[in-house]
Order: C-alpha cells, then sequence, then structure tokens
C-alpha cells in the first residue's frame, strides 16, 4: 500500500521588540545578557502586579498576519492556561485562546513542483517561558532558570494540516522565517531559538479522505532536525501501520544525537490548562485604521518578490528564491540590475557564487561589503563585453572586496585588459607549439585531449590575459596545419 503523511505546523516567533509583552523589562539576547538580568515583579511573577499590552508587540504581530492575508478579529481576548512548571513564575501563561488576534490566512511556498498555498488557521499572541537549563555537575543533576525570556511576546502561527512531504513543511518554514526577517519582527536567528517549530504528523493510504491519528514533535529549532524528524516519524508511522499496529496519539521530542524521537507523553497525561480569561486585562481591540495604516506598511513580500524576480528578470524559480532568501542581498541584487544591463543570470551567477565565498571567507555579510552594487556591475560588464576574462574577473573581484578600488581601476593599473589581438595570439600559439613538441606530436598521432594542456600553456605565457575563445580557435587551427 502507498501512503502519504499529512503534517500541520505550529511556528512560535518571538517578538523582537525593545520591551517584554506585559512589562517594562528589556528584551535581551539570551545568548548574551547575563542570566536574570532583565527581571521586574511582573515577569517574575509577583503577586499584585499587573500586566500592560504592549502596543507594538500589537503591531509587530498585525504585521505579520497581515502579510499572512489573515482576518483580523476587531476584538480579541487574553486568557490564562494554567499550568505548573519552574520556567513559568506565575504558574499560568498569558496567551490568547478562543479568540485569537487573527484567523483564515494564507502563505504561498516555493516547491521544486511550483507554488503551493497553505492555509494558515490562527494567528494569536501570548508571553514566552524563562528558560531552563538542565546540568549535571559536582552538585548532582539540577535546572537553571532563566527569566530573561519569561514575557518576552511570542506569536503563534498554525496553519492547517495541508503539507504532504517533509520538503514542503520545510519551504513553508524557510519561507516563514523570511517573512518575519522581512517584516523586521524576529533575526529568524533559529538556532537561538527565536523561532520554535512543531510539526504535527500523521500517516494515511493514498487516496484516503480521513486523517491518520497525529503525533507531535516539540520545540524543533534548526530546519534539517524538521526536515529529518517529520521524515522519521513518516516511516515510523508506515512502519506501525505495516506491521499491523496502531499509531498512539502522543508527544515526541527530537534525539538530535541519535536521530530519533523519543515520546515525551501520551494524551492521556494531556495537560487539562483551565482556561479562562486573563481577569487583569482588557479585551484587545483593533480598529480597521489601525489595520489599513499596518498593510500600508508592508514591504513587498518574499513571494511577490520571488514572482517579480522571475518575470523581469528571468530568472528561474530557483534563482528567484535563492537570492530572495536574505531581503538584504535581493536588494543589493536589484541595484545592480539598475545599474547596468547586464544579463540578470549572470549577476546571480556572481553574486552566489564568486561573491559569497568571498564573503563566506571574511565573514562579511552583504550590507558590510566595500563592493558597491554600481562597481560590481562595472565588473560584470568588463566580464561581458569581453575586456577582461573570466579569470580575470574573478581575480579583480578579489581584489576589489578587499580594497573597495573600481574594477576598471584595478585592470588599467595592472594592465589586465583582455589581448582579443589575433596576430599577437597567432604569435603565442606559435612559440608554445615550438617549445612544446612532443605534445604536438601526440596530438598529431591522435591524442586530443593534448590540447587542453595546450591551451594552459599559452593562456600562462599570455600573462592569463588572453581571450580564451580566439586562443582555443587559433591553437587548433595552427595544430591542424
Ligand atoms: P491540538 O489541539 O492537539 O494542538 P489542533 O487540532 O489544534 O491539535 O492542531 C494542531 C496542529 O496539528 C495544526 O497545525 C493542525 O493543522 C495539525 N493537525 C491536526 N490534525 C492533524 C492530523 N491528523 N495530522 C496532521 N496534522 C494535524
Ligand atoms: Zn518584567
Ligand atoms: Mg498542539
Amino acid at each position: 500500500m502507498e501512503f502519504e503523511p499529512v503534517i500541520g505546523l505550529e511556528v512560535h516567533v518571538e517578538l523582537e521588540t525593545r520591551s517584554k509583552m506585559f512589562c517594562a523589562c528589556p528584551v535581551v539576547d539570551l545568548t548574551q545578557a547575563s542570566p536574570n538580568s532583565a527581571v521586574c515583579p511582573v515577569c517574575a511573577g509577583m503577586p499584585g502586579t499587573l500586566p500592560v499590552i504592549n502596543e507594538t508587540a500589537v503591531e509587530f504581530a498585525l504585521r505579520v498576519a497581515t502579510a499572512l492575508q489573515c482576518e483580523i478579529a476587531p476584538t480579541s481576548i487574553f486568557a490564562r492556561k494554567n499550568y505548573f512548571y519552574p520556567d513559568l513564575p506565575k504558574g499560568y501563561q498569558i496567551s490568547q485562546y478562543e479568540q485569537p488576534l487573527a484567523v483564515n490566512g494564507q502563505i504561498t511556498i516555493q516547491t521544486p513542483q511550483g507554488e503551493k498555498v497553505i492555509r494558515i488557521r490562527r494567528v494569536h499572541l501570548e508571553e514566552d517561558t524563562g528558560k531552563l537549563t538542565h546540568v549535571e555537575d559536582t552538585n548532582g543533576a539540577h535546572s537553571l532558570v532563566d527569566l530573561n525570556r519569561a514575557g518576552v511576546p511570542l506569536l503563534e502561527i498554525v496553519t492547517e494540516p495541508d503539507f504532504r512531504s517533509p520538503e514542503e513543511v520545510r519551504a513553508y518554514a524557510e519561507m516563514l522565517r523570511t517573512l518575519v526577517r522581512y517584516l523586521g519582527v524576529n533575526s529568524g536567528d533559529l538556532e537561538k531559538g527565536v523561532m520554535r517549530i512543531e510539526p504535527n504528523i500523521s500517516v494515511r493510504p493514498k487516496g484516503q479522505q480521513e486523517f491518520g491519528t497525529k503525533v507531535e514533535i516539540k520545540n524543533l529549532n534548526s530546519f534539517r532536525a524538521l526536515e529529518r524528524g517529520v521524515t522519521y516519524e513518516t516511516n515510523r508511522h508506515i512502519d506501525l501501520i505495516n506491521a499491523g499496529k496502531a499509531v498512539a496519539q502522543e508527544t515526541v521530542g527530537w534525539d538530535e544525537t541519535k536521530q530519533v524521537t523519543y515520546s515525551q507523553r501520551s494524551k492521556e497525561d494531556a495537560h487539562d490548562y483551565r482556561y479562562f480569561p486573563e481577569p487583569d486585562l482588557p479585551p484587545l481591540f483593533v480598529n480597521e485604521e489601525w489595520i489599513d495604516s499596518v498593510e500600508k506598511s508592508l514591504p513587498e513580500l518574499p513571494w511577490e518578490k520571488i514572482r517579480r524576480f522571475m518575470q523581469s528578470y528571468g530568472l528561474n524559480r530557483a534563482e528567484a528564491t535563492r537570492l530572495a532568501e536574505d531581503l538584504a542581498v535581493s536588494q543589493y541584487f536589484d541595484q545592480v540590475m539598475e545599474a547596468a544591463s547586464v544579463p540578470a543570470r549572470s549577476v546571480f551567477a556572481w553574486v552566489t557564487g564568486e561573491l559569497f565565498s568571498l564573503m563566506n571567507e571574511s565573514g562579511q555579510v552583504i550590507d558590510s561589503i566595500k563592493i558597491t552594487p554600481q562597481s560590481l556591475a562595472d565588473l560584470i560588464k568588463l566580464v561581458a563585453d569581453g575586456e577582461i576574462n573570466q579569470n580575470t574577473g574573478k581575480a579583480v573581484l578579489a581584489e576589489m572586496f578587499t580594497t573597495g578600488k573600481p574594477a576598471a581601476e584595478i585592470v588599467t593599473e595592472k594592465g589586465l585588459t583582455q589581448v582579443s589581438d589575433g596576430d599577437f595570439i597567432a604569435g603565442v600559439v606559435a612559440q608554445t607549439l615550438a617549445e612544446n613538441r612532443l605534445e604536438v606530436a601526440s596530438f598529431k598521432a591522435g591524442k586530443e585531449t593534448v590540447v587542453n594542456f595546450l591551451f594552459g600553456q599559452v593562456m600562462r605565457k599570455a600573462g592569463g590575459k588572453a581571450n580564451p575563445q580566439v586562443v582555443r580557435a587559433e591553437l587548433e587551427k595552427q595544430l591542424k596545419q
């Protein structure tokens, strides 16, 4: 029997506002700030304190919800989600429940088969919990509590069960990360835990309408873990079904070392959160005006940009997606395209090839490099027009990268202009052949690959500046004489 996975995602995105969701404490980078340095009586859960809604957090949430084309609720309600755990000083988490901020949205993802629309079920606001670190040292096993994260604004984005493969799930998670970066609400640094993904997975025979029993994987913070976790669960369910066994509804964790999931809790020990409306907060009202102003402030969205890159530059889906992934890179690309009439494909190749590797080697991002879009465009044009050859172009780019000098200046300074002069090249070829009689003889005896060696010799003799097409033609002409 053939099976297909059915997957829905719950994603938690921290909103990187200046202050927390319900108090004035700063939102800090957990990997930088010392533990419990950004905590006040409100987020420490002291009795008698009162929460106040952070307007910017609502604005950020509205940006995401609007970009996801959700219906925004004019009135939404915060509730208390009660449970006892050391990372939750109040004993409850404030979260939207029955009346979330936004519902019924959609997002367009890119798959190898083309675009796919994923439905968004809901987007709601809540607060993050503290962070626990489990350690085992000379004091034995114990847990450290960092409340810097307690009360950080958190957005939960829940999809309908619309995914049918691990690749689609990954494409969605990547697109969502790109989106929150474009919207300026989250750094997208998954490894810092600012975006956490929980896939729900079930399996059914292909063609069957009803869904199978789902299993939820908790708190994944890398795309790789997401893809592998979903693949692992899918295969596990298929094996169970093939063996005539039932899949148990449960919550599992992902073991990064063993690359397997492990059971955390079954349906029977599911929490009863005893939700009730938060009595310390009024309902949240969002009027049309606010929604309109947010809508107007939205930048070009990633999937819109991908479409534009395909339509106006003639890039393919994979190329367009690669560029749009990073807002700064896509803006740089646009600027190079505006600066000179050069083919988009070659700009793509230069940017994602040579330029990215120079950036990687030196640990720089595109915003901090010395090469302006105009000077990259100039370089690409020099190569496209045959002024310098491809290899010289690479060397010039490397020099531009360290010095910031314009391409033309480097080319003139170093006398790198490509030589296409027929007489000059014919002379170098003749001289090279004269110096390599053995190779010429073996070429004539039928060993045609010798041509590549001779080609290299000619190029070297000409100082790397000779036009490779002219050299090749001349070489073949003289060899066949
Ligand atoms: P829960 O109440 O257990 O959190 P929900 O019905 O709220 O479950 O759904 C949570 C997520 O699981 C959503 O993203 C939804 O699309 C997805 N989901 C629901 N049922 C299934 C299923 N049978 N298989 C896969 N995903 C599912
Ligand atoms: Zn606080
Ligand atoms: Mg769930």
